[in-house]
């Protein structure tokens, strides 16, 4: 029953925010392991303390991910969220825990240590009412996802693989809104090689490669196809020495988005057939998708229909929306495992100074998640 959820995780508000306190109190930019190490190790005590069975995946270029599972049954329903931040040490001290106007801020308690903390209530939920011998939980918090989940996806996708479902508890969109699919993104680094040749002197010997580079940003405006959800961003730009010099090497990379499967394909194949335009100037294209698309299969609005059907129990009508940006839910629905995003904390300002989480939601979400957890454990 979702209503006597809702009571439950109004009871442990304390709980929660004592939770969410404590992971945001440590600091862990993805790109410092004995930190994010830190942050881990009282996570895995809090996990501990509600019974979870815990596996350290070791990592040497990452901090160690977390496996934590509940219950002893072959099939799980598998919670996925990051403990990584994007904000590096001492940020706490710029922008410290504080409640203001009903508001939580801090570095990483939007994206995502409130998340995880609404995951852990949700479950608390859950096994108050069932032991979890049917179906059981598992959670898999990791920490690199904010650099592209490199040494985390492979756990992620084996994972995932034997769930079935996936919730990710990234924050929810604006209004709480769940996120039903995501924009698949890759990264393409293009480099033109040239003819180095003195400006002045032997301008007809050189073949100058910003000048090819600049043709080709200006023609990757033909792939680009907003109505359809294809974006392409040239970021960054590099080439050429002096002014004097014609210049024999120009790099640019190039962020491209696309919301199908099918789409990614067929945008890979077109960054990868790509041909320097100028005589005797050279194009290499490397790079490609690292986040397939997640679409809004069969298996995600069926998540997506439970949730809400658990949400209006609770008097509340849930939406569902699409974002430009991944998560790793992106490798989960690629894989063909029902998928639902955006199942964390509802605010604001992610990655900006003003993130936060708004505080009379908190209990909700957990409710939600754990009514949720339930249709997918009992059913
Ligand atoms: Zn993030």
């Amino acid at each position: 029953m979702s209503s006597s959820f809702l009571a439950f995780c109004r009871d442990e508000r304390p709980w929660l925010l004592d939770l969410i306190h404590a992971l945001v109190a440590i600091e862990s930019p993805t790109d410092d392991k004995a930190a994010v190490d830190r942050c881990g190790t009282v996570l895995a005590s809090r996990l501990a303390e509600l019974g979870a069975r815990i596996t350290r995946v070791p990592q040497t270029a990452a901090g160690d991910h977390l496996i934590a599972r509940f219950g002893t049954a072959a099939r799980q329903v598998l919670i996925v969220g990051h403990f990584d931040t994007v904000w590096p040490i001492g940020q706490l001290a710029r922008m410290p825990i504080v409640e203001r106007e009903g508001r939580l801020h801090g570095p990483g308690v939007l994206d995502m240590k409130a998340g995880i903390a609404l995951g852990m209530l949700a479950t608390r939920a859950v096994m108050s009412r069932h032991a979890l011998d049917r179906v059981g939980v598992t959670m898999l918090w990791t920490t690199d996802e904010e650099t592209g989940s490199d040494t985390s996806r492979a756990v992620i996708e084996e994972e995932a693989r034997r769930s079935d479902a996936v919730l990710v508890l990234e924050p929810a969109l604006a209004g709480g809104a769940l996120k039903t699919a995501r924009k698949g993104i890759a990264q393409y680094q293009l480099t033109v090689h040239g003819v180095s040749a003195h400006a002045g002197v032997d301008p007809r010997k050189g073949v100058n490669a910003i000048r090819e580079m600049a043709q080709q940003v200006l023609a990757l405006d033909a792939v680009r196809d907003l109505d359809r959800g294809i974006s392409v961003n040239v970021g960054v730009i590099h080439g050429g020495t002096r002014s004097n010099v014609v210049p024999d090497l120009a790099t640019a990379e190039v962020d491209v988005r696309a919301e199908t499967l099918a789409d990614a394909a067929v945008l890979d194949r077109t960054m990868h057939a790509l041909v320097a335009l100028t005589p005797g100037a050279r194009l290499k294209v490397t790079g490609g998708f690292n986040r397939p698309p997640m679409e809004r299969s069969p298996g995600v609005v069926r998540l997506f229909t439970l949730a809400r059907e658990v949400a209006a129990a609770m008097g509340a009508r849930l939406e569902e929306g699409a974002t430009g940006g991944g998560s790793d839910g992106n490798f989960t629905a690629a894989l063909g495992v029902p998928t639902l995003d955006g199942l964390g904390a509802v605010g604001d300002g992610a990655h900006a100074l003003h993130e936060h989480v708004e505080l009379e939601p908190l209990a909700f979400r957990a409710a939600l998640l754990a009514g949720l957890i339930e249709r997918l454990v009992t059913e």
